[in-house]
């Protein structure tokens, strides 16, 4: 368990817990502000991210920024931003369940550490993990789910509405209830 998130991250920097670590270019720990009450999750970084070191960039991180500035939420203030896995999976395969348990501790670390009270799982690897194993994202997406203290939602992966732009609306929608949900909950941005 760690006190210091300077600590965790230069540990997770070092990570050679699963065969991810032989084909990474840098570990994608996370990004945004250790100290927001929100929290987005996704599944585990793709090539630009892989490149950067940063989560979500490239044209499904341009989305989920435009989405986010659209109730108010800026990746550089008022969330923080991670992935279930760190390192990217080749091929930008789904990573494979013996890799999300070997690298679910650092996220679990990071929740400790940052006490979001809304988790937003941007789609259906990190809802399945998050939420429930057999989650829908198709059919639950936008559905305040409370565990303990602490709110979970799931939605579409910004990289799934590139592919399928028809869900663009509904992701929006679900967006629009996450603004609802900070304004009742009294949640700091
Ligand atoms: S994916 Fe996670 S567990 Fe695997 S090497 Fe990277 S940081 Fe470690």
């Amino acid at each position: 368990m760690y006190t210091s998130f300077e600590q965790l991250i230069n540990d997770c920097m070092q990570c050679n817990k699963c065969e991810l670590c032989a084909t990474r270019t840098n570990v994608v720990f996370g990004t945004g502000n250790p100290k927001a009450e929100i929290m987005f999750v996704g599944e585990g970084p793709g090539e630009n991210e892989d490149l950067t070191g940063e989560p979500f960039v490239g044209r499904g991180g341009k989305l989920l920024d435009k989405y986010l500035n659209t109730i108010g939420l800026d990746r550089s203030k008022n969330v923080y931003i991670a992935n279930i896995v760190k390192c990217r999976p080749p091929e930008n395969r789904d990573p494979k369940p013996e890799e999300q348990e070997q690298c679910i501790d650092w996220l679990r670390e990071q929740f400790r550490l940052i006490r979001p009270k809304l988790v937003v799982c941007l789609g259906r690897i990190a809802a399945c993990r998050l939420i429930s194993q057999d989650y829908k994202v198709t059919s639950q997406h936008g559905q305040i789910v409370m565990k303990g203290s602490t709110a979970f939602m799931g939605t579409f992966h910004p990289a799934a509405l590139l592919r399928n732009p028809n869900n663009k609306e509904a992701a929006l929608q679900d967006f629009i209830e996450i603004r609802k949900f900070i304004e009742k909950n009294n949640i700091r941005v």
